[in-house]
């Protein structure tokens, strides 16, 4: 499933690779959608053959933070390598290994990018769709519906970004003026628990 998810998040981004550089020219340099393109295109070529799901994370995250420009390079890189890392050695994931990985996915990208939730970042994404997964972990609901989960809190979490003022990366130098634009990279983690919701399906 690891190599499916992380085949299916670059896939995603990269066919809407055109709609995140247009979100990024709105609030920051408009190189969102290459800098993803080319950060997953390089997890794709770095994965490797038959590794255990966490192994495959871990190469999956490094290969981005070392080929993906920008600040959602390191940002996404640390995401994977986190959630793979929770993973461990573990050969089959179920429901509450993989909401362990999304937690530690989420507190890599805080620990590093510093963002709190209403900043206007790809935390306003991830933060709903942890708590969703979880809920739904709690409800005794399976992998895919706890990941369907995921992803539809991403994308309520990511709408709200519109009305936010960018208190984080590039978007902030704007000011009050980032205000009535979707965050890209909250619109990219929509894809990515998509791609992941996807692949649990
Ligand atoms: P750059 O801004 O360096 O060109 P990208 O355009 O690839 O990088 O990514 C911008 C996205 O990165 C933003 O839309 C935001 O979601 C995310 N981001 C920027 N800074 C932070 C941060 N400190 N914490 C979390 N996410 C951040
Ligand atoms: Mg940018
Ligand atoms: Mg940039």
């Amino acid at each position: 499933m690891a190599a499916a998810f992380v085949r299916r998040a670059a896939r995603l981004v990269t066919a809407d690779a055109d709609r995140l550089t247009r979100l990024d020219a709105a609030v920051g340099d408009g190189d969102h959608g290459l800098n993803l393109s080319r950060g997953f295109a390089a997890a794709v070529e770095a994965l490797p053959e038959a590794a255990l799901p966490g192994k495959v994370l871990i190469a999956a995250g490094r290969a981005i933070v070392s080929k993906t420009g920008g600040a959602s390079g390191p940002l996404y890189g640390t995401a994977l390598r986190r959630a793979g890392k929770a993973l461990g050695d573990a050969e089959e994931i179920d429901a509450a290994m993989l909401g362990a990985a999304l937690r530690a996915a989420l507190e890599g990208v805080r620990e590093l990018g510093q963002a709190a939730e209403g900043d206007k970042t790809m935390v306003d994404a991830l933060v709903p769709a942890v708590v969703a997964y979880e809920a739904a972990l709690g409800k005794g609901e399976s992998l895919a519906e706890c990941a369907r989960a995921a992803a539809e809190a991403a994308e309520v979490g990511a709408e709200a970004t519109v009305s936010m003022r960018a208190r984080k990366g590039r978007a902030s130098y704007l000011g009050e003026r980032s205000v009535g634009h979707l965050d890209p990279g909250a619109a990219s983690t929509v894809l990515v628990l998509r791609a992941l919701s996807d692949v649990a399906a």
